[in-house]
């Protein structure tokens, strides 16, 4: 997605629910909307304090939780890694994650309507989101086994 009409559209969230956007949470906003990495909260607030020293991990910690409260960043949570993040991609997408270095990619997975579909015919469920994940290793971690 691209990520000025993501940027607008969290910045419009935001100011929605009343939230002040402070030049710091405009930094959150602008990485998250890229999302480049998948970055954990931490990560993102090394990214912020460079530019923003005074920044707090509370102020990075709250303005995700905020934007994951209005649906618009998708949380990834695991065991190991930790919580990552995408604002980009804010819905329910398959993600490759390398279990060495923590690389996460999104991949176009066009067959994952199809397999949707076969879940909704055996079992009559109603789906509104799923969790699809594959654990692996990138190719530049193979190279160092
Ligand atoms: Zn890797
Ligand atoms: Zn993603």
């Amino acid at each position: 997605m691209d990520p000025q009409i993501r940027l607008n559209q969290m910045i419009k969230v935001l100011k929605e629910k009343g939230h002040r956007l402070t030049p710091q949470r405009l930094a959150v906003l602008k990485i998250l909307s890229r999302s480049d990495d998948h970055p954990s909260v931490e990560s993102i607030f090394a990214m912020v304090k460079a530019n923003f020293p005074t920044t707090s991990l509370a102020t990075v910690y709250n303005t995700v939780n905020l934007l994951k409260a209005a649906g618009e960043v998708l949380e990834l949570g695991f065991a190991g890694l930790g919580s990552r993040y995408d604002g980009n991609k804010p819905y329910s997408h398959p993600h490759a994650v390398c279990t060495a270095c923590g690389r996460i990619d999104d991949p176009d997975c066009s067959s994952l309507a199809g397999l949707t579909q076969e879940m909704t015919q055996q079992t009559g469920f109603a789906f509104t989101h799923h969790q699809v994940c594959f654990f692996g290793l990138c190719p530049d971690c193979q190279g160092k086994q």
